[in-house]
């Protein structure tokens, strides 16, 4: 462990307790860690990090940080909190008035905002009405931070959800800007309904008849999801095909890859027409490059799997036969593949889509 660490849980943990971790640098994480460490039955040793003999295993560590980071596959740590063994508020001895004024203040954390629960009650009334399955808020806030969601997608979800994202009536209630609330193309007042779901230019359109070939293709029903079901979209499980009850753990994983890669692009096509071609009138992207554009956002979660099943990612690679089962009956030229190729260097890519001619 690091000497900040070091000091952490020894020293300065009494001091920090009495004082109810106010003003305690990364308090969230350090609470946990000092919980889960009390919830051990048996001596807990550790030393500190040497800079020579350890310098090996800790360039490995960032090293595999690193590849994590560009692959992103990062997952925050969850600090979570056996409420048996925690010690919480401050020591009454202790407290100076300051001190407590500031706890006093920090108490007043502020309520959801009433878009955000709007929304997540959408999402919730959505499953429990068309799915029949009953979904609670942190529910939704966990499967947005599903691994099989890229962190890029989870942040942009997290946004959508909290209804935070640029665009729409977020410009309407800005002097001088309100016509950016309207999309330049439709005219109509943009949402990210509209731009996922509705916009003539969003390529959304091709986009959802490529994502609906992929999935038929693994013998699943279809029907272009509406938003709740968007950002429910880690929540999704999916039952094998015939009088089974079972998941198909497979197609769920599919689901989740095939869809959120796919709402994402949409919103970055969009971006690019909106800013990067805002001089250029009528400009939209042509089918033939929408299409070209999904499949190298898919192929590139493919390759990225296959990356995954990696030994040296140690218990957080992924299994080959998962990654086999997730993508069977979707690629080019299956037929002619290795069985196992994620272990082989052959390309592996989606089957060619409805806009592109091989
Ligand atoms: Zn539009």
């Amino acid at each position: 462990m690091s000497n900040f660490l070091r000091e952490a849980l020894t020293d300065k943990l009494g001091l920090w307790e009495d004082r109810g971790w106010r003003d305690v640098p990364n308090a969230v994480h350090l609470r946990a860690l000092v919980n889960r460490l009390r919830t051990r039955c048996a001596i807990t040793t550790m030393r500190v990090r040497s800079p020579t003999t350890d310098k090996e295993t800790l360039k490995s560590a960032k090293r595999a940080i690193r590849i994590a980071a560009n692959l992103g596959t990062i997952r925050r740590a969850d600090p979570q909190i056996d409420a048996r063994f925690l010690l919480s508020g401050a020591r009454l001895s202790t407290l100076s008035q300051a001190l407590a004024h500031k706890s006093i203040n920090a108490m007043n954390i502020k309520p959801q905002r009433q878009r955000t629960i709007n929304i997540l009650d959408s999402v919730q009334h959505h499953f429990a009405t068309a799915l029949k399955t009953a979904v609670t808020h942190k529910d939704i806030w966990r499967s947005i931070r599903h691994r099989d969601i890229r962190l890029q997608i989870t942040d942009f979800l997290w946004k959508i959800t909290h209804g935070a994202m640029r665009c729409g009536e977020y410009w309407a209630n800005i002097p001088g800007y309100e016509e950016r609330a309207y999309c330049s193309w439709c005219g109509e007042l943009e949402s990210m309904e509209h731009i996922l779901l509705e916009c003539t230019a969003s390529g959304q359109e091709v986009i959802w008849v490529l994502a609906e070939e992929t999935w038929t293709l693994k013998g699943q029903p279809w029907s272009t999801p509406c938003i709740a079901e968007i950002i429910g979209v880690g929540l999704r499980a999916w039952k094998k095909a015939g009088p089974s009850k079972d998941e198909d753990k497979e197609a769920s994983r599919l689901w989740k890859i095939l869809l959120s890669e796919s709402l994402y692009l949409i919103w970055k096509l969009r971006c690019e027409r909106v800013i990067g071609h805002a001089d250029e009138e009528g400009w939209t992207h042509s089918d033939r490059s929408v299409s070209r554009k999904w499949a190298h956002a898919m192929n590139a979660r493919i390759s990225q799997d296959r990356a995954m099943t990696h030994a040296r990612f140690g218990r957080t690679a992924l299994k080959r036969d998962q990654v086999l089962g997730t993508w069977k009956g979707t690629l080019k030229d299956e037929q002619h593949l290795p069985s196992d190729w994620t272990r082989s260097r052959v390309l592996v890519g989606i089957a060619p889509g409805a806009f592109d001619p091989g």
